[in-house]
């Protein structure tokens, strides 16, 4: 956070060099760009294959294979959700939030992929249709969707509250999940659970600290975020105790709903789509 009142003085050409235009880091025209008129017209016809419901405070895991979409809906009231994705063959392959930020911004829609960590670095899903696009950016700079949060867990919860033994923070609930399907004890697991997408989550940056905010989610029950997946994947999925995240997290006051997620079977996989391979750099660092 920066300081109010700065401890050193503006140089003479202050004005001068705060007045250069930024740069894109990442200019996305030169990555693959996913078919989404392809991805879409396989929905046509689509089965749902599995419906898993996330309860309040819990989190549950769900499979993808390749090919395959996945939804998750909000159901009964406002609510947000911490997600988790893993190569369903690897667990040392899995989402890599920092990466996909500094790809597509800080918070995802449409067209958006989320790619996995080094040494992997490749699309593991990509967005197919979100509800609420429309929100765009409001005016305090909040936006949904973000991959600029972590996840809510228990030793930042200890660290700001008199105690906090608080165990249904998103990453305990991810946790729990992850333990329960690949039966990894949960200290095995732990370590796998990842920075998460912050699915509904409405969040920004306040303009004059920069520090992280959230406010009430504009999710509704009927809104959903779809996903399809570009290689098997393994997900896990929190109903963050924050609710809609109006207030607080890491406790049990908020109001708190159930989210769905569905898996769908489209006939047949999108026209032109290949699952990425491996990525091309080859590793050597130069040695
Ligand atoms: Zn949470």
């Amino acid at each position: 956070m920066k300081l109010q009142a700065p401890e050193h003085p503006a140089p003479a050409d202050a004005a001068a060099r705060k007045a250069i235009a930024p740069v894109i880091c990442y200019p996305v025209e030169g990555l693959p760009q996913p078919d989404l008129a392809a991805y879409r017209a396989a929905r046509d016809g689509w089965t749902r294959t599995a419906e898993i419901l996330v309860p309040p405070r819990e989190a549950r895991s769900f499979d993808v294979p390749a090919g395959h979409f996945f939804r998750i809906t909000s159901v009964e009231g406002p609510q947000v959700g911490d997600l988790n994705l893993w190569n369903a063959h690897d667990l040392g392959e899995r989402f890599f939030s920092g990466k996909t930020r500094a790809l597509h911004g800080t918070h995802l829609s449409t067209g958006d992929r989320m790619w996995s960590c080094l040494p992997h670095m490749r699309p593991i899903a990509t967005i197919t249709d979100d509800t609420l696009d429309w929100y765009a950016f409001d005016a305090f700079g909040g936006s949904v969707h973000d991959v600029i949060g972590t996840r809510c867990d228990p030793y930042t919860h200890a660290l700001l509250s008199e105690g906090g033994q608080y165990h249904h923070c998103c990453h305990s609930n991810l946790t729990r999940a992850l333990s329960a399907r690949t039966g990894l004890p949960p200290h095995q697991a732990e370590v796998h659970v990842h920075d998460v997408l912050n699915v509904f989550m409405c969040t920004g940056f306040t303009r004059d600290t920069g520090q992280y905010f959230m406010k009430a989610s504009p999710v509704r029950p009927g809104d959903h975020l779809e996903f399809f997946a570009e290689i098997d994947l393994l997900g896990a999925l929190s109903a963050c105790p924050g609710g809609d995240c109006s207030a607080e997290h890491s406790s049990d006051t908020a109001a708190c709903h159930p989210l769905l997620v569905e898996v769908f079977a489209p006939k047949e996989p999108p026209a032109g789509w290949v699952p990425p391979g491996a990525n091309a750099y080859d590793r050597t660092h130069g040695i």
